[in-house]
């Protein structure tokens, strides 16, 4: 039975590497494949993910893997944590699952793991989850956010009917770093070079004009220019909550875990903060 969007199901799949390929310098895709996609959806949202889940070196899990009996037989710090990667493509006829990694050095799980993954090899994740699609009643769209959001936004533009108006800023480190997109909507690529994440992309959104009519915007990436654009689509020009997909992917210098815990009180700061017109979070 196809599973519905939201939060992502709990119950993992296991999936086997069917191949890999390295899309730029800093992009690894990975495509997952095998029986357990079996029943898999992920065609509501342009925005699903999946959680995929890293056990702790040298840990080894009863079969079949049951979290609910990890979470009750093991301690805590032997519990699989989760990274979080949104579903490219999926292709039911094929049961292939894509999947494009930033490569963003030797820190973390997930990125140095889909470096060196080999197909054949096997991975667990739970989902799909998912919140967003461009609106068709919206006069126009806004896909704004870093390379961790380039899956996402790649996906979106490529769901655009001809002739939808969308504005999309991708910020990269660099020109090897762009890609093809499948869409007729023309994409802003912000290359970094050596300044901070996010600041080629406020500078854009901020220069940008913005066109007449009923926006629905899609932004996201690094938690802090994610936080500097809310404060201009909400506060400034006070577009409504529901016509905004906006939040933190990631956050420079915390873990998935760190960012994920702490991430529901960052998000009630800011809002609060921003939305009774006061200084913004740290
Ligand atoms: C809904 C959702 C969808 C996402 N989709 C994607 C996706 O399709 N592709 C993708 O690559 N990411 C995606 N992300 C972001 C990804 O989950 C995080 O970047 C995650 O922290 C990566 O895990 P890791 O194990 O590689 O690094 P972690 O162990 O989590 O972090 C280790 C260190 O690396 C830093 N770091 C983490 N991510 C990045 C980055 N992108 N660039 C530079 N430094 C980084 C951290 O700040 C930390 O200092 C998504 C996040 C969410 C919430």
């Amino acid at each position: 039975m196809a599973e519905r969007p939201g939060r992502a199901p709990r119950k993992p799949r296991t999936a086997q590497v069917v191949r890999t390929e390295r899309l730029t310098p800093h992009m690894q895709r990975v495509v997952l494949g095998g029986e357990g996609l079996t029943g898999f959806a992920a065609d509501t949202c342009t925005d699903h993910y999946v959680k995929l889940l890293f056990g702790p070196p040298g840990v080894t899990y009863p079969e079949p893997f049951d979290l609910e009996r990890i979470r009750a037989e093991f301690p805590r710090e032997q519990w699989p944590v989760t990274r979080t990667y949104t579903v490219r493509a999926w292709n039911p006829e094929h049961r292939e699952l894509t999947l494009d990694f930033v490569i963003h050095g030797d820190e973390g799980l997930a990125g140095p793991w889909a470096a060196r993954v080999q197909p054949g090899e096997t991975v667990l994740f739970m989902g799909p989850g998912g919140a967003y699609a461009p609106d068709p009643s919206a006069d126009w769209h806004l896909l704004a956010g870093d390379e961790s959001a380039l899956p996402a936004i790649a996906r979106a533009l490529e769901s655009l009917p001809a002739g939808a108006r969308a504005h999309a800023f991708v910020e990269v480190s660099g020109p090897g770093e762009e890609q093809k997109i499948d869409s007729d909507a023309e994409v802003v690529w912000l290359h970094r070079g050596d300044r901070p994440v996010g600041e080629a992309l406020l500078d854009a959104v901020h220069a940008l004009e913005f066109p007449q009519g009923r926006l629905h915007a899609f932004v996201h990436g690094e938690a802090s220019f994610v936080k500097e654009l809310r404060r201009l689509l909400r506060v400034e020009l006070q577009i409504p909550r529901e016509d905004l997909s906006i939040s933190g992917y990631w956050r420079l210098g915390h873990n998935e875990d760190g960012w994920q815990a702490a991430k529901r009180e960052w998000n009630a700061r800011i809002e609060a903060e921003q939305e009774s017109g006061g200084a913004a979070a740290a």
